[in-house]
């Protein structure tokens, strides 16, 4: 395979070149979460030849996931399988240059450092805040940059959170909000276009990040579709978030 060839759509891209094509080459990633925004990062991330991706997920792909979950299809919802699976699959006839992890596991803080310790960037495709928050501590300890990303109804919400600068998911909300105290996808629903937003969004950041692109967002951005509108807010890294406060 030409790698050149096969990316000159990217490499002629100013931010990137031969240089940064042979960087993504030796990227990696890993993906928390390969539901909706998870399998638009994960096609994403490994069309532009990131060199590894760990995909992280204990669902199995349902009829009801393939409205906005684009890796799947019927016969992976009809077999009940593993989503990490179903998209390993997939993505490996996408691009056989990159090494595909798949983890079928539940992610909780006592298994998340084994699982970012080892990557340039984490990427979340999660829908639940326990997730995030481990995720948050780990990367904030472990210092390796991640990327929050949430989507409900039309709407999405995305922030890179680079270790010993902040802010992190702590600055913005000190604890998990409880479960049950906000909407979720089960009664709002969510679109498909919005996780293709916000999973792209994800995705070129994480490539910002891996090739030392100068001054990652800091900002949290915020899109509605529906709406066509979007803000982005900014939040100061917090003196008593014990993640980024203590380094201050
Ligand atoms: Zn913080």
């Amino acid at each position: 395979m030409d790698i050149l060839d096969r990316y000159r759509r990217q490499v002629v891209f100013r931010g990137i070149g031969a240089e940064g094509q042979a960087r993504l080459a030796r990227a990696r990633a890993t993906i928390v979460g390969v539901g909706a925004l998870g399998t638009a990062i994960a096609n994403s991330l490994v069309r532009a030849g990131f060199g590894f991706v760990r995909l992280v997920d204990s669902d199995r792909v349902e009829e009801s996931n393939l409205q906005r979950q684009m890796l799947f299809d019927e016969d992976d919802a009809a077999a009940g399988r593993f989503k990490v699976e179903a998209a390993a699959s997939r993505l490996a006839r996408i691009n056989s240059a990159t090494a595909l992890e798949p983890r079928v596991l539940r992610v909780d803080a006592s298994n998340v450092e084994g699982l970012v310790g080892d990557v340039d960037v984490v990427l979340d495709g999660s829908d639940n805040f326990d997730v995030r928050y481990a995720m948050n501590d780990a990367c904030g300890r472990l210092g390796v940059p991640w990327i929050y990303g949430g989507v409900l109804g039309d709407s999405g919400v995305t922030m890179n959170v680079m270790p010993r600068d902040g802010p992190c998911l702590r600055c913005l909300m000190p604890e998990a909000p409880e479960p049950g105290s906000f909407a979720t996808p089960e009664t709002i629903g969510v679109l498909n276009q919005i996780t293709a937003v916000i999973g792209s969004i994800e995705a070129v950041e994480a490539m910002k990040i891996v090739l030392g692109s100068p001054g990652p967002r800091r900002s949290l951005l915020s899109i509605s579709l529906w709406d066509t509108s979007f803000q982005e807010i900014t939040i100061e890294p917090s003196a008593s978030c014990p993640i980024c406060g203590l380094r201050r």
